[in-house]
């Protein structure tokens, strides 16, 4: 393999480093910033990661050779971490030995990455040649070198749209049997998914016992088996479940969804369940899939349609990127699937999800790629699948809107059930936003400007129906016409302008002005959204509340009608629909029914504001501003208790329900946590098990409250972050409650970490989505991360890799109205506390994984409750303590767990 002869350019927080394209070895030289900006402004430099080089170097204009791009077009849908030192594992190249050595890396990953084109066993060949003809026409940088070393195919090769296999009609599933699993069984269905060699584990085998009760025949309508299970860190519950759950399957023929908050778990689930399921089952379908939310999946004909124009300049790079993952992917996920999470950000975050079918405008059988669409793939997959992996959101929403009742979830496991009732929280909230509102009159109107895009109106993608049938054809019109009414493009600046137009924009004027009267949360100087309860409204903003709701009844008034129509031509087809025009009003008619719902619930938003208060909701007026510029108007509803609905639309229909955490109840109570359940709701009276972590914390872990650095003081917070990280070595996981003082932690210690050899990543900073972070943050025990909330519980780092967590502060609940009504209704501050409880306990949950982990956890607070120190597993060690010490402590931990590696790492005499 032979290094690329071009200069190649590194930078961290400890430098800049220039290689010339001499590769006699001592080329490589550190340059300032300054020079560093020169050189690449000068010539195309072989980089990695431009966005994030671009913000080490504060010049964002910066371009170059990017190696990612050159891996993301070579080995499409291929894991790797975009560190030098995941490039270099990835290519099986050698290391680098520090910064000073990246740009060398760099000349041989390119090296190598353009010779596997020219290796007759490059695996993902095909397509390659044609992608790259476009790729020339868009002068893409690495064009010129890729050409000569990409033969042209003999024959034409299979591109994108013929390469993808078609999914098969399924029959509908027959309802599962009635079974009941005996515990011998059950166990014995352990003990083969864990290896009969494995350690017998007690805690697993009562956990898998108690589970199999959920799967019993349920004894009256309404009324599923549910099961509340607390298992602590490390029983080994995936098993636990998949146990009776896999028995199940095979017993009652019927479907089991698992279902989680982080892909983390996905992830791991998906590895587990291969212990209980072949990949394929000998008929060629699979036992296990993967759902998500459709927004997830790649949407063949937006691609298509960036492909020939839609997209120009980098998006249409981007297009032909995701393309060449596309004929790879295993299932077309974009968002946590094989597509490399960096790849958006290297061009536009919005690009993505341009390619995703986020606004419901499928045509489904209308569609040119309906037979191969990764999505109707998925939906059809899960239908007879033994299990389906998914997640609490989309659990919900199957469960409220599923398009096929007979695939409802009806035997649910809630993994991470700490979760079901944010997730519950954000599927049955209403929100009436500017943004949303424009969303429905893009999906009835069309775009407003000439767009290159395929965006159409109701009235295109409904055409053939509309020259068929005349009411159809009526009602398409009326819907049109009402439409108008709701805020257009450039609806932001006309109210900032005091401009409004129509009566929806009215409003929203009307929101933003009483909003800005009445807020005092303190967000107005410091940039952060706008809030104020919708109570004390004067008749003026009742009045204009009223018009927009008629304006909005207007509107659903003729999208009934059309629905109507369309069950009519179901009903009564006429001779030219054939199965695909079937299938397509199906789906016309499924999201119609979603925008009728919708435009529902905000008519009885709108309907009750002036009128006495629900007890049963919250409901407040908004602006949402990131860094003081505002992005979004509007008015939101949540339930004051969201398990409510989703007893009577999840737990109702279901048979079984298992729902389980490691952090389900608070300290010894189970009254919250059965409240939280939403099982009152219908009158169940759930399962309750415990099991003990078998996890010896009094020795593997110990907790830090350190009391002598005070809130607030930036210059001492940042101090004690930075010295804490330089005591353990990297490995540190710092945790925020606000993003501004995590870029204020992260700007003054950043450089001096990595002087020393201790890389420090931020999300909120590092223009890297939060899944690579975590995997940068895996592959390297130097380094530390900074987060916010998302990392919270989505981080799964076992091994050296974690060994300090560190909060800022005691994690307070945010002072929201919501927050506020839901505390008044809760108890008060025994509510926060129950919050708090939670959130300290998922921390600390981060810290150790495995048997052999061990690490501190430091919560910097003068005055941390006594009442919160339940929190943590029974048996640690916490103490509060000076930084001096804390910082001794960790210390002493580091040397030692460097001592005991270098002894494990000694070869055996
Ligand atoms: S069927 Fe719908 S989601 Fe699938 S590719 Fe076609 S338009 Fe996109």
């Amino acid at each position: 393999m032979a290094a690329l002869p071009l200069p190649a350019l590194h930078a961290s927080h400890g430098g800049c480093w220039l290689r010339e394209q001499d590769l006699t070895g001592s080329g490589t030289r550190p340059i300032s910033k300054g020079d560093a900006v020169m050189a690449a402004a000068d010539t195309p430099l072989l980089i990695l990661n431009a966005p994030l080089l671009a913000t080490r170097l504060g010049y964002p204009d910066l371009s170059g050779l990017d190696l990612l791009e050159l891996y993301a077009f070579v080995h499409p849908a291929r894991f790797v971490v975009p560190t030098p030192k995941g490039l270099a594992h990835a290519l099986n190249l050698e290391e680098p030995q520090g910064d000073a050595d990246v740009p060398r890396l760099l000349q041989e990953a390119a090296g190598a990455l353009l010779d596997m084109c020219g290796n007759p066993e490059w695996p993902e060949r095909e397509g390659a040649w044609t992608a790259l003809q476009s790729l020339i026409r868009m002068r893409w940088p690495w064009a010129t070198l890729l050409t000569g070393r990409i033969q042209r195919p003999s024959q034409a090769e299979r591109w994108l749209f013929a390469r993808l296999p078609e999914w098969e009609e399924t029959p509908e599933a027959p309802q599962p049997r009635q079974v009941v699993l005996s515990e011998e069984e059950v166990l014995e269905r352990l003990t083969r998914l864990t290896g009969s060699t494995a350690e017998q584990r007690s805690g697993q085998r009562a956990y898998a016992v108690e589970a199999a009760n959920a799967f019993a025949p349920r004894e009256r309508a309404g009324r599923p088996h549910v099961l509340l299970a607390q298992a602590g860190t490390g029983i080994g519950k995936t098993l636990g479940y998949l146990a009776p759950t896999s028995l199940w399957t095979e017993k009652a023929g019927g479907t089991v969804w698992v279902s989680t908050y982080t892909k983390a778990l996905q992830r791991q689930l998906r590895q587990e369940s291969r212990r209980a399921w072949p990949e394929h089952r000998a008929d060629g379908t699979r036992p296990v899939v993967v759902r998500k939310g459709r927004e997830n999946y790649l949407c063949l004909l937006n691609l298509e349609d960036a492909l020939q124009g839609g997209f120009s300049g980098r998006a249409a790079v981007l297009a032909q990127l995701v393309a060449r993952w596309a004929a790879y992917s295993r299932d077309g996920d974009m968002i946590g699937g094989d597509l490399p999470g960096w790849l958006g950000t290297l061009f536009r975050q919005r690009g993505i999800a341009a390619l995703t079918d986020r606004r419901g405008e499928c045509v489904y059988a209308g569609c040119p790629h309906y037979r191969k669409c990764f999505i109707e793939r998925a939906a059809r997959a899960s239908v007879g699948a033994d299990l389906v992996i998914g997640n609490h959101a989309l659990v919900m929403v199957n469960a409220a809107r599923g398009r096929d009742p007979a695939s409802r979830p009806t035997r649910i496991v809630f993994d991470e059930g700490h979760h079901v009732f944010d997730a519950a929280d954000s599927t049955f909230a209403a929100a009436l936003s500017g943004a949303e509102a424009i969303e429905l009159r893009r999906w009835v109107i069309g775009p407003e400007k000439a767009s290159k895009g395929r965006r159409r109106g109701l009235s295109a993608r409904l055409a053939d129906i509309a020259s068929y049938d005349e009411a159809g054809a009526q009602a398409i019109t009326a819907a049109r016409a009402a439409a108008e009414a709701l805020p257009g493009d450039g609806w932001m600046q006309r109210i900032l302008e005091n401009a409004a137009s129509g009566p929806l924009e009215e409003l929203l004027a009307a929101v933003r002005a009483t909003v800005y009267a009445r807020d005092e949360s303190g967000g107005q100087e410091a940039g952060y959204g706008l809030e104020t309860e919708a109570a004390g409204l004067d008749g003026a903003f009742v009045e204009i509340a009223q018009a927009a709701r008629m304006a909005l009844a207007e509107l659903r008034q003729p999208l009934i009608r059309l629905g109507m129509r369309l069950e009519a031509l179901l009903e009564e087809p006429p001779d030219w629909l054939d199965g695909p025009g079937r299938a397509r009003i199906e789906g016309a008619r499924h999201s119609l029914t979603w925008r009728v719902e919708t435009l529902a619930a905000w008519e009885s938003l709108l309907d009750r504001l002036g009128g006495p208060a629900d007890p049963e909701y919250v409901d407040w007026l908004a602006v949402d501003r990131s860094e003081a510029r505002e992005f979004d108007i509007g008015i939101h509803r949540r339930w004051l208790d969201p398990m409510k609905p989703f007893a009577k639309v999840v737990l109702e229909p279901a048979h079984g329900v298992v729902m389980t955490s490691a952090t389900l109840r608070d300290g010894e109570d189970w009254t919250k946590a059965i409240a939280r359940s939403g099982t009152p709701t219908i009158d169940v009276a759930p399962r309750l098990s415990i099991h003990q972590s078998p996890f010896d914390y009094a020795s593997q872990a110990e907790v830090l409250i350190v009391t002598d650095v005070p809130k607030g003081d930036i210059p001492a917070l940042s101090a004690a972050f930075g010295r804490l990280i330089e005591a353990s070595g990297g490995g540190a996981l710092g945790l925020f409650t606000a993003i501004r003082r995590l870029r204020a932690v992260h700007g003054r210690i950043a450089d001096r970490l990595a002087r020393g050899g201790l890389p420090l990543y931020a999300q909120h900073v590092d223009p890297i989505d939060t899944g690579t972070l975590v995997d940068i943050f895996r592959d390297d025990p130097a380094a530390s991360l900074l987060g916010t909330d998302a990392l919270r519980d989505g981080v799964d780092v076992p091994g050296h890799s974690l060994r300090l967590v560190v909060m800022e502060q005691v994690p307070w609940p945010r002072p929201t109205i919501l927050h506020r009504a839901r505390r008044l209704a809760n108890g008060g501050s025994a509510y926060d506390d129950t919050l708090i409880r939670a959130k300290l306990a998922q921390a600390f949950g981060r810290l150790i994984r495995s048997r052999d982990d061990h690490g501190h956890f430091v919560v910097l607070s003068p005055a941390f409750p006594s009442r919160l120190l339940s929190a943590f597993p029974a048996g640690t060690p916490i103490r509060r303590v000076s930084l001096d010490e804390a910082l001794q402590r960790v210390a002493d931990h580091a040397s030692g767990a460097t001592a005991e590696t270098i002894e494990a790492s000694d070869p055996p005499n």
